[in-house]
Order: structure tokens, then C-alpha cells, then sequence
């Protein structure tokens, strides 16, 4: 077969033998594949720095018939995983988003959208946390997060009921808007119901199973991190770490996949973390 040429993004990287490697990439043209690469561990492999776990990189690539390995053959960095300050949250983040990436994607089956998606994402990992550039951690892996499950055909129902097809439509938000109480189940008027992956109304929610209680707040702010085209999420990211959240995507993975995914746990932390900061930060900035 002849060989084929793209950027990839490397997800996993496996010792096989004294000299080789079997590389797990995420390409932009052919999806996710699992290669060998033969004398990638020797000290001066042609494959040096390109290789490295969320290293982005020019491959070149023979495809092998189904189930057997395909062949690198040859890898360029184009682009180191450096988060800022070798933060340890980001680089969490990152490692999370292999992980999630792996385990949710099929061999060969091309993704270019989400390929764009997690090159972008591991670039917002890595920009620095300035006064005036701050994107939390966590909102960051939310952004992520939503639209890679649209982009799999797992979108969640943010606009209608699933019960009545009612229209769910709260006010605006507005910028200054406090972010607390996003999950307050007996002020809230609306269910996320996870049977159904979407929203549901007070009328329509019993006999649904799990339901996590949910502002009109919280649905209007899951939008936004859910439609590609909004981009208020970069400038509004404390809504971001918010656990009820955290809480919903960890039951959308779980449920798709039947079993915790590894970092789930670490992530949690971060975003508890991230949360409390920005808790402290507001009550500061009232009493000041
Ligand atoms: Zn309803």
C-alpha cells in the first residue's frame, strides 16, 4: 500500500521492543491509528521529540489491512505540548483529552472537526495565564467537552423539552450575572435528564430516572459552550468550572462508555479546585 502523509496529534505511546515503539496518533486525514515505528527508542531516532505524548507532528504513514499495525515510516514536531508553567492542571487537561480522544474514536475513521478541535484546545492549554487572558482549566476542558460530543452525534438537548418538545427558551444572560446556585434543585425550574441526554421540564420529569436539577442559568451557559460559534465561553470561563457540570459530562462519558475513564478523578480535583479560587476571589472582591 503506499503511504500517506498528515498531521497527527500523539495520543499514546507503547514500548514494544528494545528499539520500537507502537504510537496511537489522532490524524487529521485518517483518524486515529495505531503504529509501529521502528527504532524510535534508539538515542538518535529520526523520529526524536516527535513522538512525545501530545507532541503535534508531520507523519508519514503506511496503512496496513484492518487489525494488524500500520508502519511510521517518518515524524516532524511541528509543535511541542508545553503547557504554561508546566502547570500541573494543564497538563492534566491534556493528557485527559488523549485520553478521551483514544478511548471515543475509531480506527480510520477520519475526524478533521475534532482533529481542529483538540489541536485548538491543546493550544489554549498551553497560552499563558495572564490578568488579562485567564481561561480556567476547567472551562477550557467544558468547551472541549461539548463539542466533542456533538461532533460524535451525542450532543445534549439544550433547547427543548424531551418529554412535551416544549420550548425552552430563559432570558438573556447578562455578563454581571452571578454564577452560584447554577444547580439549586428546588429553585430550579428545569431537569437535565441523563436517560434522555437533555433537558426536561418540571411537568415532564418524573419516571425519568437520574435528573440533575439545573437553573435556567445553567442551561443558557451549556449552550454557549456547546455552539461552535459562540465564543462568549472565552470571556465568561469561571462559569465554566461550575461542578454541577463537571458532574453532567462525567455521567455522559460514563454512560457512553460503560466504565470511568482513568483521569476522570484528577479532573474532578482541578475543577473543585479552580471553583473554590474563584469562589474566594468574589466574596474578596464583595467585601473589598
Ligand atoms: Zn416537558
Amino acid at each position: 500500500m503506499s503511504s500517506e502523509k498528515s498531521l497527527a496529534i500523539v495520543l499514546r505511546v507503547v514500548d514494544f521492543s528494545e528499539s520500537s515503539a507502537v504510537i496511537t496518533l489522532l490524524t487529521q486525514s485518517a483518524g486515529k491509528i495505531s503504529a509501529m515505528a521502528k527504532g524510535a527508542r534508539r538515542p538518535k531516532s529520526a523520529f526524536f521529540g516527535a513522538i512525545d505524548t501530545l507532541s503535534l507532528s508531520q507523519v508519514i504513514f503506511i496503512p496496513r489491512r484492518a487489525g494488524s499495525l500500520d508502519l511510521l515510516t517518518e515524524a516532524k514536531l511541528v509543535r511541542r505540548f508545553r503547557p504554561c508553567q508546566w502547570s500541573l492542571a494543564r497538563l492534566y487537561a491534556g493528557y485527559y483529552l488523549a485520553e478521551l480522544l483514544d478511548d471515543f474514536t475509531e480506527p480510520h475513521e477520519p475526524l478533521p472537526e475534532l482533529f481542529a478541535l483538540a489541536v485548538q484546545t491543546l493550544h489554549d492549554l498551553q497560552t499563558p495565564e495572564t490578568d488579562f487572558a485567564y481561561q480556567s482549566v476547567s472551562a477550557i476542558l467544558l468547551r472541549y467537552e461539548m463539542r466533542m460530543l456533538q461532533l460524535l452525534g451525542h450532543g445534549l438537548g439544550l433547547t427543548h423539552c424531551a418529554g412535551c418538545d416544549a420550548p425552552l427558551i430563559p432570558a438573556t444572560l447578562a455578563v454581571t450575572d452571578p454564577v452560584d446556585h447554577l444547580s439549586n434543585r428546588r429553585m430550579g425550574k428545569l431537569f437535565f435528564s441523563l436517560a434522555d441526554t437533555s433537558l426536561v421540564c418540571r411537568d415532564c420529569c418524573r419516571g425519568r430516572g437520574s435528573l440533575i436539577g439545573f437553573s435556567e442559568r445553567a442551561a443558557q451557559i451549556l449552550r454557549i459552550f456547546q455552539d461552535p460559534h459562540d465564543q462568549a465561553w472565552r470571556t465568561h470561563t469561571p462559569w465554566g468550572s461550575h461542578p454541577v457540570f463537571r458532574d453532567l459530562l462525567d455521567q455522559q462519558w460514563l454512560g457512553l462508555l460503560n466504565r470511568p475513564l482513568r483521569l476522570t478523578p484528577a479532573i474532578r480535583q482541578l475543577t473543585k479546585k479552580e471553583h473554590q479560587r474563584q469562589s474566594a476571589a468574589r466574596t474578596k472582591a464583595v467585601r473589598d
